[in-house]
């Protein structure tokens, strides 16, 4: 074959391997199309020969311009192949195109030419676009997630701060919502954070965010609110919609919430500063809950004790830093030891003992109290079983069981477990619970109902704290009623004590319960309740909590 048949043959099979392409291939020179593929006309949406000729900048928007520009400069002088780089281009029905184009100059009929290789990436954008979607909102709700707020926040606030606005952030979590979850199962749960979503989303403009941080807990970030006042006044408006009953599943419904709010800047110039000041005051709004509370500073240093105090019971649960003390208790008419009340320290390496009034209630808001409840529980019945074991008479053990631990779905099973792992007969065991959370009726009626058939005793704590009626506490067949020491110190000053306690033991004798009384710290005391008929004595006057080897040495042998 002679040469010249042969570059026109190679020619001929480039130009056809160009033509066939899937991706649009465009020669310009001078900045004006020279040549167009089969797909650059299809996707430009005009003949060809409309096309040629045309200058190629007319279908790029101008923002890219200087770009392409650029990229032509480099590749006459460096000869060099340009990176892909994504733009947009419009065709001739004036759609717009996100499309990859790579360039490299070549010569074309014997002229400097711009060979330009453009990849339809809608496709492919979409997918990304998809999958970004997919990652920054939350699936149940659709609303923007905690991943999106870390993105975003950030801007959007800084813009607000630049345009001299003042913003806002709303920290917003569920009261009960764990227990709702519990209680009718993760479809209900489900079911109600789409409720909640579409009343929080109620009210939105362009400047407000409504973002699922996970779980229960929401937060708004309010673009378009200028006060304290007017924080208030919306989250005011957030509270009065969440009064009203939702009905799912044909059950009407209350979820009330509570509100930590946080300003810009005051509170916090970047979202993540703002985020954890929102994150403070909501602590705080939840120990009141549905209601709604500002951060302010003074809060940091209290959250900061609290951070120390669950870092500290992490570590005592990790290295056996909790140990527990025993209080005896006596029968008044015959001074025998009936028992002992666990009560439990925190053997702080550094800081020493600490009492349970300086951690429990942040065991208790964290949950935390739960292994630890779990703990005392085995230990209890454990050193029970080993005084038993040293000879010593059968004795109740009382253990002191929180509110939270009870609203655990394995909780009776954690007492069964803890009975069967010791060995210890169940008559020996004794609950308290306090006075407030024997109001919560449902639950506690349940877990009653499960553990009195295995022999267990429920006392309750702190009688007279609470408001929980006589008749209320004798349905659900509690065994002891322990008076609290308030009265107990008291009764002796004021004739209103003193025939508080008369009465509620009168009462409780005729309703079949013991009494106990706590905090006797003087002969007097004790002289006054033992004449009243009060059946069990501990307090200070008679024993101290002490450790398990001490009740050994002062009762062991008698
Ligand atoms: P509580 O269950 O009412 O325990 C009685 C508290 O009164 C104990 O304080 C005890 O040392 C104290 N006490 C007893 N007699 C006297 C007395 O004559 N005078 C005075 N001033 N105090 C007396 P403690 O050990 O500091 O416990 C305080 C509270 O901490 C307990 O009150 C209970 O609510 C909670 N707590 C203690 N141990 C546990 C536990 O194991 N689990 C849970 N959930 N809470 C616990
Ligand atoms: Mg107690
Ligand atoms: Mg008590």
């Amino acid at each position: 074959m002679e040469l010249d048949e042969r570059l026109i043959e190679d020619a001929n099979c480039y130009r056809r391997l160009v033509e066939m392409s899937f991706d649009t291939i465009v020669i310009y020179q001078d900045y004006k199309i020279v040549f167009i593929n089969d797909t650059g006309v299809r996707i430009m949406g005009a003949p060809r020969e409309q096309l040629l000729g045309q200058p190629i900048l007319r279908f790029i928007p101008p923002a890219y311009h200087a770009l392409i520009q650029e990229r032509a400069r480099y590749m006459f002088t460096v000869g060099k192949q340009t990176e892909p780089v994504e733009i947009e281009v419009n065709t001739m029905q004036g759609q717009t195109l996100e499309v990859e184009v790579t360039g490299i100059a070549i010569t074309y009929e014997r002229a400097p030419a711009v060979l330009t290789i453009i990849r339809d990436i809608q496709g492919r954008k979409r997918q990304q676009r998809e999958m970004e979607h997919l990652a920054y909102h939350d699936s149940l709700t659709g609303l923007p997630n905690r991943r999106w707020f870390e993105r975003h926040a950030f801007s959007l606030l800084q813009h607000a701060e630049e345009n001299d606005r003042q913003a806002c952030l709303f920290f917003i979590d569920f009261d009960m919502f764990k227990h709702v979850n519990d209680s009718f199962g993760h479809q209900f749960g489900d079911l109600l954070l789409q409720e909640i979503s579409n009343r929080l989303l109620d009210d939105m403009t362009e400047h407000r965010h409504c973002i699922r941080m996970g779980g229960d807990e929401f937060a708004l970030l309010l673009l378009d609110i200028r006060s304290e006042e007017e924080a208030f006044r919306h989250s005011e408006r957030i509270l009065e919609k969440f009064r009203l009953p939702f009905e799912l599943m044909g059950i009407p419904f209350h979820s009330t919430c509570s509100i930590g709010i946080a300003m810009l800047p005051e509170h916090g110039a970047t979202s993540y500063k703002l985020l954890k000041s929102a994150d403070i005051a909501l602590h705080q709004a939840k120990l009141s809950r549905n209601c709604a509370i500002m951060y302010s500073h003074h809060m940091e240093q209290h959250s900061m004790n609290v951070l120390t105090i669950i870092s500290d019971i992490h570590q005592a649960l990790r290295q056996g830093w909790l140990v527990l003390h025993y209080q005896p208790q006596f029968h008044m008419e015959t001074g025998k030891l009936l028992g002992t009340e666990a009560l439990i320290r925190l053997q702080h390496p550094d800081k020493g003992m600490l009492s349970p009034g300086s951690f429990i209630p942040v065991a208790e808001m964290t949950g935390l109290i739960v292994p630890i409840g779990r703990w005392i529980l085995f230990e209890a019945c454990r050193q029970n079983m080993r005084w038993l074991g040293m000879g010593m008479p059968p004795m109740t053990i009382s253990v002191n069981i929180a509110m939270r631990q009870f609203q655990e779905n394995d909780f009776v099973q954690s007492v069964f477990a803890a009975l069967q792992e010791t060995g210890m007969p169940a008559e020996l065991l004794e609950l308290e619970i306090t006075e407030s959370c024997a109001s919560d009726t449902p639950k506690l009626e349940q877990v009653l109902h499960e553990l009195r058939p295995l022999g267990v005793q429920i006392s309750i704590d702190d009688f007279g704290t609470g408001y929980s009626s006589l008749s209320h506490l004798s349905r659900l067949r509690v065994d002891k009623l322990k008076i609290d020491r308030s009265f107990i110190v008291q009764m002796l000053e004021h004739e209103r004590d003193e025939n508080l306690v008369r009465t509620i033991i009168s009462i409780a004798h005729n309703l079949n319960m013991k009494v106990v009384a706590e905090g006797m710290e003087t002969h007097l005391q004790a002289h006054k309740l033992k004449g009243w008929g009060c059946d069990i004595a501990q307090g200070y006057f008679y024993a101290k909590p002490q450790k398990p080897e001490q009740i050994y040495e002062l009762y062991g042998s008698a």
